[in-house]
């Protein structure tokens, strides 16, 4: 995932003050990967990457962030500046009824949008009545009635009962959106939703039919509704619906499958139309408003904060576990250089401290990640360096003035080793316990 590798990525750059063209360069190349593979369209990509590129190159280098977490941030901003900062809402019309048309290709998922609109905008008080515009297709005006029926809404259809399921309905699609939104006002319905054909391929006469419907109802929405497994063809698919009839909004569907959503990215980016909704499931509840900043994390592959959990958690070698079970098994005893070593280990997770920081959800692991101080670990290090090598394994010889002497030598206050001392001495004592009943509890010696 794009964690892992912007973690190889973001050792390199560990400790360095600014962002040079180098580690620009190596970080976008790892987001470009990503978004690839999230099947974010190509050229929406490269204007992508170049603009991250742009902007990191230009960054004003920040006190508080790493250069790796300056990018990140950057990448976060400008996906999210592309997916929409907010949930864009549905324009309800001054004079009701408000009319949101339904416009996409075949099997893109519009009717049951239609329900699940439909039953969303009945819970919040209003009463919608769907319109089964679609002429084209065998069964698909019985399809609006049963959503309708299941979803507790009102449909307007052409024919009511007598379709045969083998036909398609005749009528004139155009005049059966006009007349259920005149049904609409006459019934008092709030809002009408007008369901329309699609093909299965953009063409012309569909595109004309759509552009027809929405001239004769003016609609308050036109909602293009985009299956989000299309991959490469979102761009070109949106485009012709933009030229052929132009929507205000985009409804992501079939996100409950394996798409890492890189269409809601090609589209948004492609026509600047926001992403309103994300439909999640054959059921009428599988719906909800689409979230940009989840979104964001879905595409970068980021937002799951146990894996990266996971990952720091792996970052404690596992040569250095399998060289502690060893001594264990040995009896060999714990020694301040082992101490050292975890420290070591520990820091390595330290590192991903703000990173994690920033990922949704990492409030309520918090307290655990506020617990790494990496300048801690850098005291320890610096008070065990300047041990010498019999002490490290003896730590019983360090006296007062030995104390005194490392004290000087790693630049801190003798009470700090006399501290260090005394967490190790808890640790070593631990890790007795471990050898004898096996396995490893977790990280003993965190510094508090
Ligand atoms: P339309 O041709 O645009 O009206 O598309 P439909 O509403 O008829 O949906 C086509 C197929 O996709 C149907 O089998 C739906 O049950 C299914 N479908 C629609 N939305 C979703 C979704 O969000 N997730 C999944 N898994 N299936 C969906
Ligand atoms: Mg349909």
């Amino acid at each position: 995932s794009l964690s892992d590798r912007l973690t190889a990525t973001f050792k390199n750059l560990r400790g360095k003050g600014r962002l040079s063209e180098a580690d620009v360069d190596a970080t976008v190349r790892e987001i470009r990967r990503a978004l690839l593979d999230a099947d974010v369209a190509v050229p929406v990509v490269r204007d992508f990457a170049a603009r991250i590129r742009e902007r990191a190159l230009g960054a004003e280098v920040s006190g508080a962030l790493n250069p790796s977490q300056q990018i990140v941030k950057i990448v976060n901003e400008e996906l999210q500046g592309i997916l929409g900062g907010e949930t864009r809402r549905l324009r309800l019309a001054k004079n009701p009824p408000t009319v949101i048309m339904l416009a996409g290709l075949q099997g893109a998922g519009k009717t049951t949008l239609a329900g699940k609109l439909g039953k969303w905008l009945k819970a919040q008080g209003h009463s919608p009545l769907l319109v089964a515009a679609d002429l084209q297709r065998p069964n698909a005006v019985t399809q609006l009635q049963v959503v309708g029926q299941r979803a507790g809404v009102a449909v307007f259809a052409p024919h009511p009962g007598i379709q045969s399921e083998f036909e398609a309905p005749t009528g004139n699609p155009v005049a059966v959106a006009r007349d259920g939104v005149a049904e609409a006002r006459a019934k008092l319905h709030d809002v009408v939703i007008v369901d329309t054909a699609g093909r299965l391929g953009v063409d012309a006469e569909m595109m004309q039919q759509a552009a027809d419907i929405r001239a004769a109802v003016n609609p308050d929405e036109v909602l293009f509704v985009i299956d989000a497994m299309i991959g490469q063809d979102a761009v070109n698919t949106a485009k012709a619906f933009e030229e052929g009839v132009d929507f205000t909004g985009v409804v992501l569907s079939k996100l409950d499958g394996d798409a890492r959503g890189g269409a809601a990215l090609s589209v948004a980016s492609v026509t600047g139309r926001p992403v309103m909704f994300a439909s999640t499931g054959e059921g009428l509840d599988d719906f909800e408003l689409f979230h940009p900043d989840r979104m964001a994390s879905r595409i970068l592959d980021m937002g799951d904060v146990l894996t990266l959990i996971e990952q720091a958690e792996q970052s404690w070698d596992k040569d250095e576990a399998a060289r502690m079970a060893k001594k264990f098994a040995d009896q060999e005893d714990f020694t301040l250089e082992d101490f050292l070593a975890q420290m070591q280990q520990i820091r390595k997770m330290g590192s991903m401290k703000k990173m994690l920081m920033m990922m949704p959800g990492a409030a309520q692991f918090r307290q655990q990640l506020e617990q790494f101080d990496e300048r801690e670990i850098d005291r320890v290090e610096a008070i065990v360096r300047s041990m010498t090598p019999h002490e490290r394994v003896a730590p019983k010889i360090i006296n007062g003035s030995r104390r005194a002497r490392i004290a000087r030598g790693s630049g801190v206050h003798v009470s700090e080793v006399n501290g260090l001392l005394e967490r190790f001495g808890q640790a070593q004592k631990m890790m007795r316990k471990m050898a004898q009943g096996g396995g490893i509890p977790g990280m003993p010696g965190i510094p508090g």
